[in-house]
């Protein structure tokens, strides 16, 4: 050995190399600098989490960085070596998987044929279909998730927790150096969340590079050793996690501190009387509901996932309607048993699911935010007189009132970002004029300042006498919102708790504990 090798060799013990590294990365879309000159490093054996509002590019850097899009300009180092992928396969190849927010399963195909799609073992010219589910058996038995998930199984029957990890698992079985995770826990349960996170701990260990996207700071901090800020498309920092808090981190994600992140909460000469009422209503999913809603409050409704709490939505608004058990809306006994007449009665939804439910992606802006309005045309004759010419002039005003940022109303929805298009969901809804709204999980998945104008906006609607029931799995959510808490467990209310109660007492009551904190009005129903 050379003395100038020797030389190199120390260095490298003292200063290890990054398994991936981008250098000045440039990338620019018509109109939009989405990356501007980029350098990061990602070590061995790290979780590195890249944080940034929506647009700042972090979606960008990744598809690059896994071969989906080209720099402008830059390079790719990967274990020292420079790399320029022209195809995702070829990243993929060489060791750099991407798991993308809408996964690319192929849903008819089972767990088996999906981790190693294209890359079946055969036999004699066909598909080895033993040797497959032998082989994938092994890889999500190296996950630890052989228990849970089935070789066998179809993949439209899993869960979306299981639908990642069968990605990961894919990922894995390409001998990943480098797994990046765009906005992975985006639609997981705090549980689901845990076990991503195990298996995030596992992979680590492994000595891959962990490259994690998310909105959810609480998230990030929780698995995280390492913690990029990019804004606007520039490198803003990188910080170890351990040294900072999510208030910095925000800090450099807005470039402000956001010591107004929720509005402040109702108070009681701003709750009117009760203008929803249930009285014991159950469904094949429900049981014995009872809650009352009053006219300016802010009703949250926590619980985890799968305790009932979007059945609960979809029973109140007509979509799987109660079938025993009274409603009374506005003081007056009402039957719902379809979503048509829960808007006559002036009820309005915003559904968890923008995409499916909520909006119509490749419609214009200005069409979706009159869609209640001409629904309701057509389910109550046609209320304006001069009908579709005069609802279109109602566009600005309402683009006004939610805060839509866009210089076309024409523009299809599916081109805004998430906060956005919440807005535009929202709005479609002001439009109908309802008095009643309900919001399921109205922030998720947008970020932090399109969440902080949400909640304005929730908030906005109570004090104009608004009364809305909000279904938030994010705890902060449901706390800094909220003006009471219900708390549900497997299909019914566990209890009520007052404004400000801790993340503790709503996660007790959310799994089935009591708390000292909560009156249970559903025992009380029940006693008598
Ligand atoms: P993030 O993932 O941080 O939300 P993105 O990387 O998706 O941000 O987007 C960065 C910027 O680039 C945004 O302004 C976005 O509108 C734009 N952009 C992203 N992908 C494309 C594309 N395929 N065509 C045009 N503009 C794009
Ligand atoms: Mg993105």
């Amino acid at each position: 050995m050379t003395e100038e090798q020797n030389k190199t060799t120390v260095l490298r013990k003292t200063q290890p190399e990054p398994l991936l590294e981008v250098r000045n990365i440039t990338k620019r879309f018509p109109g939009v600098l989405a990356l501007d000159d980029v350098s990061l490093k990602f070590m061995q054996g790290e979780v590195h989490a890249v944080v940034g509002e929506n647009g700042a590019g972090k979606s960008t850097l990744m598809k690059i960085m896994a071969g989906a899009y080209i720099a402008d300009s830059g390079e790719i180092l990967l274990q020292g070596k420079k790399v320029s992928f022209s195809h995702p396969q070829e990243a993929h190849e060489q060791g750099v998987s991407i798991i993308y927010q809408e996964f690319n399963l192929l849903p008819e195909r089972t767990v088996a044929q999906n981790i190693y799609l294209g890359r079946e073992p055969s036999k004699f010219g066909v598909i080895d279909i033993r040797a497959l589910n032998k082989k994938a058996l092994t890889v999500l038995k190296e996950l630890g998730a052989d228990e849970m998930i089935s070789p066998t199984a179809l993949c439209n029957t899993l869960s979306v927790a299981e639908q990642q990890i069968v990605e990961i698992a894919k990922a894995i079985s390409f001998d990943s150096k480098v797994l990046i995770m765009d906005e992975p826990t985006a639609a997981l349960t705090l549980v689901e969340v845990r076990i991503l996170n195990a298996l995030v701990s596992r992979l680590k260990t492994r000595g891959m590079a962990l490259i994690f996207i998310s909105h959810r700071l609480v998230e990030v901090f929780d698995i995280a050793d390492k913690i990029t800020v990019l804004k606007d498309g520039q490198l803003v920092g990188t910080e170890l996690a351990k040294d900072v808090n999510a208030e910095k981190i925000v800090h450099m994600m807005v470039g402000r501190i956001l010591d107004h992140y929720f509005p402040p909460l109702g108070k009681k000469e701003d709750f009117g009387e009760v203008v929803l009422r249930v009285n014991n209503c159950s469904n094949h999913f429900l049981k014995n509901i009872n809650l009352e809603l009053r006219k300016g409050e802010v009703l949250g409704i926590a619980g985890l996932q799968g305790s009932g709490r979007t059945e609960l939505a979809q029973a109140l608004f007509g979509v799987m309607p109660f079938k025993t058990g009274t409603m009374e809306i506005n003081g007056k006994t009402r039957t719902v048993k379809a979503p048509s007449t829960a808007i006559k009665y002036s009820m309005g939804f915003m559904t968890e699911d923008r995409k499916a439910e909520g909006l119509l992606p490749k419609q214009p802006i200005r069409d979706n935010m009159l869609l209640t309005v001409r629904s309701m045309q057509s389910i109550l004759g046609n209320i304006f007189n001069d009908g579709i010419r005069k609802s279109r002039k109602m566009v600005p005003t309402l683009a006004k009132q939610v805060d839509v940022r866009t210089d076309n109303y024409d523009r299809e929805v599916q081109f805004l970002s998430g906060g956005n298009q919440q807005k535009v969901a929202l709005s479609k809804w002001l439009a109908s004029n309802a008095d009643i709204f309900i919001f399921d999980e109205p922030t998720r998945g947008i970020d932090v300042e399109a969440k902080a104008s949400i909640h304005d906006l929730i908030r906005g609607l109570t004090k104009k006498g608004i009364a809305v029931l909000m279904i938030s799995s994010e705890l902060p959510e449901i706390i800094g919102m909220s003006d009471r808490i219900l708390v549900m467990w497997d299909g019914s209310i566990a209890g009520e708790l007052p404004a400000k109660s801790t993340e503790s007492d709503v996660m007790l009551l959310a799994t089935g504990h009591e708390t000292n904190n909560h009156s249970n009005k559903n025992d009380e129903a029940g006693k008598e």
